[in-house]
């Protein structure tokens, strides 16, 4: 697959390494250039269009991501510009207003899914796609009712009622394909789960759904609608997949094109690489960059089903930077970001795997690090609040990497697209125009009405 992939399309990105940055317009406007409007579609409407949203990706991480792979990343040649995250009532954005941003062309406040300020009810691409005929699906490594995907498939006024979201997935039935984690919240309490009544489970089965809990039951279904819930709640991360019976994002994606692609009217499918956001939080950089490589597989995956097809438009940008992610710390140039590709588990394994007076530290960080920790780096950990986090503080230090938050930042985000029509995508944009831009592809109108 890998070899195969490389003689395509992606050989040149690889190969030149270029960046081939389009440049942004010196008039943008700090609240977005509406481009969808402007941009006229000449060519006939795209059967397809996918969707790879790369949770918390900000361009500190495709940079840093390139020198962890001592290569361009694969979407580098389909750089098309740069995006505004902001909602309507942050500067800065969380997951539910961006997706609901990035799902419905219309800003809202933070928390809120699928809903304006006002809490009416938007449409969202997916649901226009459904209306139009097409098959949908939707693949996250978080559960599949975190704020990502609920805003692409529900109204929720509040991102935490997570049944309310899987409830709504259910009765509309609107999803062919909905894959992650999250399984807890389709069972009932009766069976440990979050659902006070129902059994969403039973009732996705006497849907038609398909209903497969492990990565072997995914690669036995040949066709019609799946829902596979993997896990209870979010996704193991890449690192540790391993450890348990869950498919790879890659595989997720694969599985959800081949049944997709059946439909003769077309599809929409986003993938989300839900886990970099998590790493991100936890200022864990060598997690983010392994689930940045575990995106960029499903991303090879989809460019050459797109390059095969050619009637397919692939978008792909983040939905906000998370950690405030750099190259470059405290006051010094000197990085090494090569250290962390010996790194081999997340801070939070790392930390699980201490004593309970922590003297086994200097084993444990050697385990699954290269570092050889110093007295004083040894005794911070000893003595941390959270271990985990400083051990993570210590892999970032060493690789000369900074972060300026736990939380989501305001800075852009870059833009890449591929096919057709994705040459209309440039510039400063603004996340509501993503959807806009999608829905001209597809010549179909998604009827909210903008609110920058
Ligand atoms: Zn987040």
């Amino acid at each position: 697959m890998f070899r195969r992939i490389f003689s395509g399309i992606l050989s040149a990105a690889v190969l030149a390494g270029g960046l081939g940055f389009n440049g942004l317009p010196a008039e943008a406007s700090n609240k977005g250039n509406p481009v969808a409007e402007e941009l006229s579609m000449p060519q006939e409407p795209v059967d397809n269009v996918i969707f790879m949203i790369p949770d918390g990706f900000s361009s500190g991480y495709n940079m840093i991501y390139r020198h962890y792979k001592e290569r361009a990343p694969v979407w580098d040649r389909f750089l098309k510009g740069m995006v505004t995250t902001h909602s309507s009532d942050n500067t800065i954005t969380d997951s539910a207003a961006a997706a609901t941003a990035m799902a419905t062309g219309v800003k809202t406040n933070n928390g809120t899914l699928g809903m304006d300020p006002d809490g009416n009810e938007l449409e969202t691409i997916l649901q226009a796609a459904n209306r139009n005929g097409k098959s949908t699906g939707v693949v996250v490594t978080a559960t599949v009712t975190h704020a990502t995907p609920a805003a692409f498939l529900s109204h929720v006024s509040t991102r935490s009622n997570q049944a309310e979201a899987a409830r709504q997935y259910i009765d509309s039935g609107k999803v062919d394909i909905l894959l992650g984690g999250g399984l807890h919240y389709f069972l009932p309490e009766t069976e440990g789960g979050g659902q006070e009544e129902r059994n969403l489970v039973e009732e996705a089965t006497s849907d038609g759904y398909q209903v497969v809990k492990d990565r072997d039951g995914l690669l036995g279904i040949e066709e019609g609608r799946v829902l596979g819930l993997f896990a209870d709640g979010a996704m193991a991360p890449e690192f540790h997949r391993g450890e348990t019976d869950e498919p790879s994002l890659r595989e997720m994606t694969s599985a959800a094109i081949e049944l997709l692609s059946r439909d003769e009217d077309g599809f929409f499918l986003m993938v989300e690489g839900s886990q970099i956001d998590r790493a991100g939080h936890g200022n864990d950089a060598a997690w983010a960059m392994g689930d940045t490589e575990a995106f960029e597989e499903a991303v090879m995956e989809v460019l050459e089903f797109a390059e095969k097809d050619d009637n397919t438009l692939v978008v792909m940008a983040g939905d906000h930077d998370t950690g405030g992610f750099s190259l470059g710390c405290c006051g010094s140039r000197v990085t090494d970001v090569s250290l962390l590709q010996n790194v081999t588990a997340t801070g939070a394994y790392m930390e699980d795997k201490l004593n309970s007076d922590r003297s086994n530290v200097r084993e444990v960080v050697k385990m699954y690090t290269p570092i050889t920790l110093t007295d004083s780096e040894a005794a911070r950990i000893r003595e941390a609040d959270m271990p985990a986090e400083e051990i993570t503080r210590i892999v970032s230090e060493r690789s000369g990497i900074g972060w300026t938050s736990t939380n989501h930042t305001g800075v852009m985000v870059p833009v890449f697209a591929y096919g057709p029509g994705s040459e209309q995508l440039k510039g400063l944009i603004d996340n509501t125009d993503l959807p806009e831009f999608i829905a001209k592809a597809y010549g179909i109108t998604l009827g909210n009405e903008k609110n920058k």
